[in-house]
């Protein structure tokens, strides 16, 4: 089972910002951003090419939208999805990184 799926069943511990039935949202422990939250849907699927048309992975840009006000960075943040390995994927766990609180360059590295 990887990682995330044992913070969902709280068999690890993490910093939660939010939680509905579909998503849970919680701080990344090697922050690269002095905001960086990793939204994941509850149900397991190892990233976007796993996707099913319905299903939980639906909320996580709705999560972000809640999270983004509910830490006052609604003027500024960006959601990066990895997917792969050679896209910087670690966890294959589908998760969403929602990162602000600096200057985001763009185009991403
Ligand atoms: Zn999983």
């Amino acid at each position: 089972m990887d990682i995330f799926c044992k913070i969902i069943n709280k068999e690890i511990p993490a910093e939660i910002v939010y939680e509905d039935e579909h998503v849970l949202a919680f701080k990344d422990i090697n922050p690269v951003a002095p905001i960086h939250i990793l939204i994941i849907p509850k149900s397991h699927m190892e990233n976007l090419n796993d996707i099913p048309e319905e299903g939980d992975h639906q909320y996580i840009l709705n999560a972000a939208k809640i999270i983004a006000k509910q830490l006052n960075v609604e003027s500024g943040y960006r959601i990066v999805i990895n997917c792969g390995e050679s896209a910087g994927q670690t966890v294959f766990h589908l998760h969403a990184h929602l990162l602000a609180g600096r200057e985001l360059s763009w185009p991403p590295g």
